[in-house]
């Protein structure tokens, strides 16, 4: 009742354009548009675009904490997402959670399951820089990488991790050498943009 009420008060606007409707309109943002694919060391990567025009502005209003721009989103990386896959967002630092107000890439990803008919594993996290300080060596060595997967074994399970941006692409293979630790098959990884 209430979100009726303020829907008509304050209709959504396109992050990009302003059109009144949606948080991203279809003209800025097609659904269904080509996507891009790169290959990255072990991962083969699919993205809606390139980081740049719209999409890149798409991408800074999710990271400014627009959930509708997240919805938006989220319901087009659902083409790029197989029924019955397993997604693991790329998990942000606490910092910016709490200045968002949400996690972009766990809520893009529940969108995105909640469309294909996938499921969800927010269950890795980052480890803060700290963590690694005050260990002896062979410590520092065992938890090498930034992330650590705190959830169930994936033991043969397939798992496609999914982010809003990719740059290098090292932080997806950080990721997905955490998962294979933890069992997981992971080859594949689908982010909003790739710069
Ligand atoms: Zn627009």
């Amino acid at each position: 009742m209430l979100y009726a009420i303020l829907a008509t008060l304050f209709p959504p606007q396109c992050a990009v354009c302003n059109a009144v409707g949606s948080g991203l309109c279809d003209r800025c943002a097609p659904e269904g548009a080509a996507r891009v694919t790169a290959r990255l060391p072990t991962l083969r990567l699919a993205a809606l675009g390139r980081y740049e025009a719209s999409l890149r502005q798409a991408v800074l209003a999710l990271k400014a904490g627009r959930r509708d721009v997240a919805g938006e989103l989220g319901r087009r990386l659902a083409a790029c997402v197989e029924p019955a896959s397993v997604l693991v967002p790329v998990p942000t630092t606490r910092a910016r959670r709490l200045q968002r107000g949400f996690d972009g890439a766990a809520l893009l990803a529940q969108i995105a399951a909640d469309r294909a008919n996938a499921c969800v594993l927010p269950s890795l996290e980052q480890i803060a820089g700290d963590a690694q300080r005050g260990r002896d060596r062979s410590a520092r060595l065992a938890a090498c990488g930034r992330f650590a997967w705190r959830g169930e074994s994936l033991s043969g399970r397939r798992v496609v991790l999914l982010d809003d941006v990719a740059t290098t692409g090292a932080t997806l293979e950080d990721c997905a050498a955490t998962l294979r630790a933890a069992g997981g098959i992971v080859d594949e990884a689908v982010v909003v943009a790739w710069a």
